[in-house]
């Protein structure tokens, strides 16, 4: 793998795209720093070896140039007690003060760039703007993985312009490693736990991920999908009428791979959506007209532990139900601490996108899971088997 690793920066001007879109409250102050301080070993790594930085980034989605709210210049103080260091700016990412910024940075000097969403070519991939930015640095270093499923001008076309001095940084390094060793190198049994709301959300997850696990646990909305497909009744659960014929093809293509495909027998229900509804157990095929399913039910807990606890790689993406209210979080809790009780005996697990994320968090067990991707969409376009502009744009 092409990593910062194997460079020394020395007097270089190392450009990064990193992905510094954080949530800002109304003083813009920022209310979750993770993603800053995640790439915040990248730049020690380069500032101390004496290199300088320029950090390139988004924030939020400007619609029409400059707006306030979306300013870089607010993650200034933080990033700056962060380094231990005084951090520049420069107000437009491409023009000459910019340019006249970078040239005369000086080793072990940091550069911030205004929101590169404020020019519209970034989010068109324009290559004369990407042209542009490259001019800045010596060596590009991409350790923006939340953003590498896009082709935008900083995250992958700039990379052309470094046919050679091209580099992953060490959040890209930590997901990409990760992500591989359950898709690629993953050891038996390996078990993908999908949940979430919709089959439509999830069926291309599905389709890579077959032929590659012992055993897929669905959950969630979609699994009424698959029940109704088997000819259960499943009262008011959410559907998705037009996708019945793939959830038996998918349980027919499970069948043939010796894929044990895991559908819950039981199910929370409730007479409307709410926290506060009437709540019973039942056959998960067997719901009464006017009930819906919010959640897998003990059965199904108990039976998908078993198999959780018995693998050797988890892959989670999607809870198990509405698990944003208490009475319909037991079942994704305890899948939580199943994977986490797996974890504890050797096993490898990742959780992915979103809601997992968020539920593991959640019950305080994102320590005791072996990794936690901060990819979101990247991440499941990975796991979805497609190839990332950013990743690609490194790698050629
Ligand atoms: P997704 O973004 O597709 O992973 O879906 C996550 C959402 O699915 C969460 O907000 C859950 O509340 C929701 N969800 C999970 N199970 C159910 C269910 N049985 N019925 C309706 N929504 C569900």
């Amino acid at each position: 793998m092409k990593t910062i690793d194997n460079y020394n920066f020395a007097n270089k001007k190392a450009l990064i795209r990193v992905d510094f879109n954080v949530p800002l409250n109304e003083k813009f102050e920022i209310t979750d720093a993770t993603r800053i301080n995640a790439a915040i070993p990248t730049i020690k790594k380069i500032i101390s070896e004496g290199g300088s930085v320029i950090l390139m980034s988004h924030l939020g989605r400007p619609k029409q140039g400059p707006e306030e709210k979306f300013s870089l210049k607010h993650l200034i103080p933080y990033l700056s007690e962060k380094l231990n260091t005084k951090v520049k700016f420069a107000d437009n990412c491409v023009d000459n003060s910019a340019k006249e910024k970078a040239k005369s940075l000086l080793p072990g000097e940091v550069l911030l760039l205004e929101n590169l969403r404020f020019q519209k070519e970034e989010t068109k991939g324009d290559e004369a703007f990407a042209k542009k930015l490259s001019e800045l640095g010596d060596v590009y270093v991409n350790d923006a993985f939340g953003s590498a499923h896009r082709a935008h001008s900083s995250t992958a076309i700039i990379a052309k312009f470094f046919p050679k001095e091209k580099f992953f940084g060490y959040i890209m390094e930590n997901e990409l490693k990760n992500i591989n060793k359950v898709i690629k190198k993953n050891e038996k049994p390996f078990t993908a736990i999908l949940g979430g709301a919709k089959v439509s959300g999830k069926i291309e997850i599905i389709k890579n991920l077959l032929d590659k696990v012992d055993n897929m646990i669905i959950g969630g909305g979609m699994m009424f999908t698959f029940i109704k497909a088997l000819g259960g009744e499943i009262g008011s659960s959410m559907i998705e009428e037009d996708l019945l014929n793939v959830a038996l093809e998918t349980i027919e293509k499970a069948k043939e791979l010796g894929v044990n495909l895991l559908i819950p027998t039981d199910a929370v229900i409730a007479d409307v959506f709410s926290n506060d509804a009437q709540i019973l157990t039942s056959d998960s095929n067997n719901i009464p007209e006017g009930w819906m399913g919010l959640d897998i039910a003990d059965e199904s807990i108990k039976d998908f532990s078993i198999i959780i606890e018995n693998s050797k790689t988890l892959l989670w993406n999607g809870p198990m139900g509405v698990f944003e209210m208490s009475n319909f979080e037991n079942g994704t809790k305890a899948i939580a601490e199943a994977v986490a009780e797996a974890t504890k005996k050797g096993a490898f697990s990742l959780i992915g996108g979103g809601d997992s994320v968020a539920a593991i968090n959640k019950y305080g067990l994102a320590n005791k899971v072996s990794y936690v991707s901060t990819g979101g969409g990247a991440m499941l376009e990975f796991i979805e088997g497609k190839e990332l502009p950013g990743i690609k744009a490194i790698e050629e």
